[in-house]
């Protein structure tokens, strides 16, 4: 036996509905997120659950896929650090094209096409964008989180009243001068 890859979970097999448009079968499947998806501040992490519900319907292209993909998100957020988890429901869908030598005149590339092997098709690549444009480009805790106060770093939303004393620049000037008089 040769030494094979482990399967992508995002691999559906797809062979019964090749070229026989009209026919079509529902995935629903949940499996463990197989690497990050996401953004440097926010995302599915590995290892995370991730539901699939999509429908294959097979067309005379390929198989056309829709549905939801439906995970939690975790992030930081980007005023005050904390955790920030998110749930997130994407929308799935995309063309698998057979791989075929006709290439058609039209001009237009149309987008969300991906290539049908006849035998299963990958959805890692419109899942992954599906999540990514799912995601906040700045994760907050909440709306209106106040952050950390620029002097020390603590939590402004633990301590809103939250001040320090500011010393006047003359006044600690003459106070070190007063210091060293004194010393
Ligand atoms: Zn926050
Ligand atoms: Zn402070």
């Amino acid at each position: 036996m040769s030494q094979r890859p482990a399967p992508s979970p995002f691999r559906i097999p797809a062979r019964e509905l090749a070229r026989r448009p009209g026919t079509q079968k529902t995935v629903s499947e949940v499996f463990p997120a197989p690497a990050v998806l996401g953004t440097d501040v926010i995302g599915v992490p590995e290892g995370a659950e991730l539901s699939l519900d999509v429908s294959l319907e097979s067309v005379s292209e390929g198989i056309w896929v829709s549905g939801t993909v439906t995970a939690e998100a975790v992030g930081e957020c980007g005023r005050c650090l904390d955790e920030v988890r998110q749930q997130v429901v994407a929308p799935v869908q995309g063309l698998f094209a057979f791989d075929d030598p006709q290439v058609s005149d039209e001009d237009e590339e149309p987008e969300d096409v991906f290539e049908f092997d006849g035998e299963a098709i990958d959805l890692e690549e419109v899942v992954r964008d599906a999540v990514v444009t799912q995601l906040p480009f700045t994760p907050l805790c909440r709306p209106d989180c106040p952050g950390l106060c620029d002097q020390c770093g603590a939590r402004l939303a633990d301590d809103p009243d939250h001040a320090h004393d500011v010393i006047d620049p003359r006044w600690s000037a003459l106070q070190s001068l007063t210091e060293q008089k004194e010393s």
